[in-house]
C-alpha cells in the first residue's frame, strides 16, 4: 500500500489544530466563495439584529474542510454573541446535554459539528430545547423519580453534517435555515491561498496559487494543508517567493496529480477495477479490502470521484467509468467489462 497523505483528515496534531485556528476568516470580507448562502445568512443576521431576537436555527451541510465551523464563528462574531463548539461524538450523557444548554446565555450559539452522530436519547432533549426553550430533567430514580420542566435561555443551535441524509426528520425540521455548502472553484481556492500565504507570512504568485488551487479536490482544508507543504519546501531551498515551478516539484514530491489525487485515491480506483472488474461493488465490501473507514469512502472519497466523473454510484454498488478507466491508464477491454 503506498504511503498515504491524509491531507482530508480531522486535525490530530497541535500544529494542526493551530493552523486551521490561525488561518480561519476572521470577518465575512475574508470568507470566500459560498456566495449565496452568505447572502441567505447575512439576511438572516440583519434580521434577527433588528428584531433583537436570536438566529433561526440553522443547519449547514456539506463535505469535511468546506467551511461549516468557520461560518459557525463567523455568524457568531458578527451577531456578538458566544459560541459553544461541540460535536455530536463528544457528548454521550444526557446530563451532559442538559449541562451545555442550561449553561448558555441568552442568544448564544450551540455548534454541534457531527451533528447526525448524536444518540437519539440525547437528540429527543434537543427537540422541546430547540422549539420551546425548556428541557425536561428527571430527579430521582424508580417509582419516585419526578420530571421537572426548565426553562433554557433562548439559543440558536448551529448543526454541521456531512450526512444531511442520516439525520432523523424530527430533528431536521426543528432547523428554520438549511443551507449546502458546496466546493470551491479553483479561482476561489486560489484566493484563499492567497489570503493563507499572507497571514503565514510567505509571498506566493498567481500561478503558484492556482497550481496548488487546482490540487485542493475543490475544498479550502486541503488547500491550506498543500500550502503549507509547498512553503516547508520554499524554506528548506531558501526560495523567497513560491511559484508555480515550486509548487509543482513538492507535488512531485507527495505524489498528487494535477487534479489532486494522489497515491491513496489511485489505490482505491485501482482496488475496484483489478479486484472487481470495475465494479459494481459494495460500500461493505470496499471498506472491508481497503481498510479505509465507511465516513472516509462517503464523505471524501466518492463525492471528489464523482465531481471529477471517474466514478458511479449504482443502485448495486460503486463502479469505475470509462473516463476513470482512461484516467488511470487501463483500457476498457473485454476483461475489464
Ligand atoms: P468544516 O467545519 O466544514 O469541516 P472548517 O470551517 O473547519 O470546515 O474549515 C477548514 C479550514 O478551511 C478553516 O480553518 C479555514 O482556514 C479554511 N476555510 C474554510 N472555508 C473558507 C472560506 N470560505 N474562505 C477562507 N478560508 C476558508
Amino acid at each position: 500500500m503506498a504511503k498515504k497523505n491524509d491531507f482530508f483528515k480531522p486535525d490530530t496534531t497541535e500544529e494542526e489544530k493551530f493552523l486551521e485556528k490561525s488561518l480561519r476568516p476572521i470577518n465575512f470580507s475574508e470568507y470566500i466563495g459560498q456566495e449565496e448562502l452568505i447572502k441567505n445568512l447575512k439576511i438572516a443576521i440583519y434580521s434577527a439584529q433588528k428584531r433583537k431576537k436570536p438566529l433561526d436555527h440553522i443547519l449547514f451541510y456539506g463535505p469535511p474542510g468546506l467551511g461549516k465551523t468557520s461560518l459557525s464563528i463567523l455568524i457568531a462574531r458578527e451577531m456578538g454573541v458566544s459560541i459553544k463548539i461541540t460535536s455530536g461524538v463528544a457528548i454521550d450523557k444526557k446530563g451532559d446535554m442538559a449541562a451545555i444548554l442550561t449553561n448558555l446565555n441568552e442568544g448564544d450559539i450551540l455548534f454541534i459539528d457531527e451533528i447526525h452522530r448524536l444518540p437519539s436519547s440525547l437528540e429527543e432533549i434537543l427537540y422541546p430545547a430547540m422549539e420551546d426553550f425548556q428541557i425536561d430533567i428527571v430527579i430521582g430514580e424508580g417509582p419516585g423519580a419526578k420530571t421537572i420542566r426548565l426553562e433554557i435561555p433562548h439559543f440558536t443551535l448551529i448543526g454541521a453534517t456531512t450526512r444531511i441524509g442520516l439525520l432523523t426528520p424530527p430533528l431536521r425540521a426543528r432547523f428554520g435555515m438549511v443551507e449546502k455548502l458546496n466546493f470551491y472553484s479553483v479561482k476561489e481556492l486560489g484566493e484563499i491561498i492567497k489570503q493563507s500565504s499572507e497571514k503565514l507570512g510567505v509571498s506566493i504568485t498567481e500561478e503558484g496559487a492556482l497550481e496548488i488551487a487546482k490540487r485542493s479536490r475543490g475544498i479550502p482544508r486541503i488547500a491550506n494543508r498543500l500550502l503549507k507543504r509547498v512553503r516547508d519546501l520554499a524554506v528548506v531551498e531558501d526560495k523567497k517567493e513560491i511559484d508555480e515551478v515550486l509548487a509543482k516539484k513538492m507535488f512531485e514530491l507527495l505524489k498528487i496529480d494535477e487534479n489532486g489525487i494522489d497515491m491513496t485515491l489511485k489505490d482505491f480506483l485501482v482496488t475496484i477495477i483489478e479486484k472487481f472488474n470495475g465494479g459494481p461493488v459494495g460500500l461493505k465490501t470496499l471498506t472491508a479490502i481497503t481498510g479505509e473507514e465507511r465516513d472516509t469512502i462517503e464523505d471524501i472519497y466518492e463525492p471528489f470521484l464523482m465531481q471529477l466523473g471517474l466514478i458511479e454510484r449504482t443502485p448495486r454498488g460503486r463502479i469505475v467509468t470509462e473516463k476513470g478507466y482512461r484516467y488511470l491508464g487501463y483500457k476498457k477491454g473485454k476483461k475489464l467489462f
